[in-house]
Parts: structure tokens; sequence; C-alpha cells
């Protein structure tokens, strides 16, 4: 069946796009580097040999993978403060009075709108808390794109165990639950995403506007690297506009 979706994109099948949300729409680096400040503040009383990183090099380590105990050595922590760092970052980094620090990614809300437009069915897939996301979601009032049922995310009393063991079953719940989409990408910025999306078969588009840099994401085999969501969804028009032109006599 050939679907109208806009003026200029005629599509032969429904294409659904999953989207992660830090990364790809939300940009958490100032909320980490704040955290990142406090943790220090409370640990390094009295240490004079406290060295904090400018907050490229922390976002730097941080994409890199670089463990949070060692950020915490890096800054001048001994060994046993950097595993006191780690374990009070853990449980200051998602708390309420950080998360206003959180900011919109540039171009985010246009390239949703294109996605839309375009005719592409959002979901939206994300490790945050059900309260995480709704102050993001309002704040930011990106909700408007994703339905209720669409949005997949973790409960506000759910066991966490790690992102690239939850974000599969998250996925593997999806499966079970969203349309049966003829094609479906994902779209996010770290290992958990990709692993997820490997898991079903889905096509990953990796992007580096989040936590994780390009050996990071290269290293599970992503569809493409791009800088933004924006650059995603350019790709995903620029194929399927091709594979029109392929089906077309
Ligand atoms: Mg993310």
């Amino acid at each position: 069946m050939i679907r109208a979706v806009t003026q200029d994109h005629y599509m032969t099948e429904t294409v659904g796009l999953i989207a992660d949300f830090d990364g790809p729409i939300a940009d958490v680096s100032e909320r980490y580097y704040r955290v990142y400040h406090e943790c220090l503040d409370r640990l390094g009383e009295e240490n004079s040999r406290i060295k904090r990183l400018s907050k490229s090099e922390f976002w730097q380590l941080k994409r890199a993978r670089v463990p949070e105990r060692e950020i915490g050595q890096r800054s001048g922590l001994t060994p046993e403060q950097g595993q006191e760092f780690a374990k009070l970052r853990r449980e200051l980094v998602h708390s309420q009075p950080y998360l206003k620090y959180d900011q919109l990614i540039p171009g985010a809300i246009a390239a949703l709108e294109r996605a839309q437009a375009a005719g592409f069915e959002l979901t939206l897939m994300t490790m945050r808390r059900e309260r995480e996301l709704a102050e993001a979601l309002s704040r930011f009032d990106v909700g408007r794109f994703f339905p209720e049922e669409r949005r997949y995310c973790m409960g506000n009393q759910e066991v966490k165990t790690a992102d690239t063991q939850d974000k599969p079953r998250l996925m593997a719940r999806a499966m079970t639950e969203l349309p049966r989409y003829e094609t479906l990408w994902m779209v996010g910025d770290t290992e958990a995403d990709a692993i997820a999306a490997n898991s079903q078969g889905i096509q990953f588009i990796g992007v580096l506007s989040g936590i994780r840099d390009r050996p990071s994401l290269q290293a599970h085999h992503p569809y493409k690297i791009v800088n933004t969501l924006s650059e995603a969804v350019d790709v995903l028009l620029e194929t399927f506009t091709a594979q029109k032109a392929q089906q077309q006599p």
C-alpha cells in the first residue's frame, strides 16, 4: 500500500524510529559535571591534592568510558576516596536537584518534527526512571512526539542492573507491544542502545552528541555514526528516498 506522507515523501512501508533520550535529545553533561564537583566538595575537604578537571576534560573521560573511581583519582583523590566518590556520584547523579541542569540538544525538536512529517512512527526508549523522564519531557516540551504507549523507561522503583542488560530487556518488551513495522531503526548514543538494537535485529545509528565517543560506538558495528539526531534523520530520509528511486521503473 502506498501511503501519502507529505507532498514530498511517499513511502511503501511503515517505518518505526526508536529514539534514546539522553544523548540524542537531552544533554546531561552539565548535570554530570555539577555532580562531579559536588562529590569532590564532599570528599575533598582538607585534601589539598584535589585538582578539578575542566568540563571538557571530564566529559572526554566519560565519553571514553573511564570508570568513575578513576576519574576521582585523576582529580587527586586516593584510591579509597575514589571508591567513595563513585558511590556518592551514583547516589546523586539521578536525583531531583540536579535534573534541572539537563539541556535540550540543539536541533533535536526540529529533527523529531521532520521525522514525524516524513511518517516515521516515533518511540522513546530510555534508562531514565518515570519521574526523571516526566520532568524532562515537560520542561523540553518533547512529550508531544511520544504518546504514552510509546514511551519505554524504568519504573520509579524498578531495580536497575546494568544498562547493557536493562535496555535489551526493555527492547524485548517493546517488540511484543509495538506494531509490526516493515522497517525499524534505533538512534542512540551508547553501547547499551547498540546492544539492545542488535539483540532484536534492529538497525542502529549512533550519535556523538551524547556520552560516548566514536571508538566506543564503533565497537558495536552501527549502521552509521553521525553527530546528532538531526543527521540521523537525514540518513534515514536519504535511505528511503534512494530505495524509492530504485523501486520506480
Ligand atoms: Mg543515551
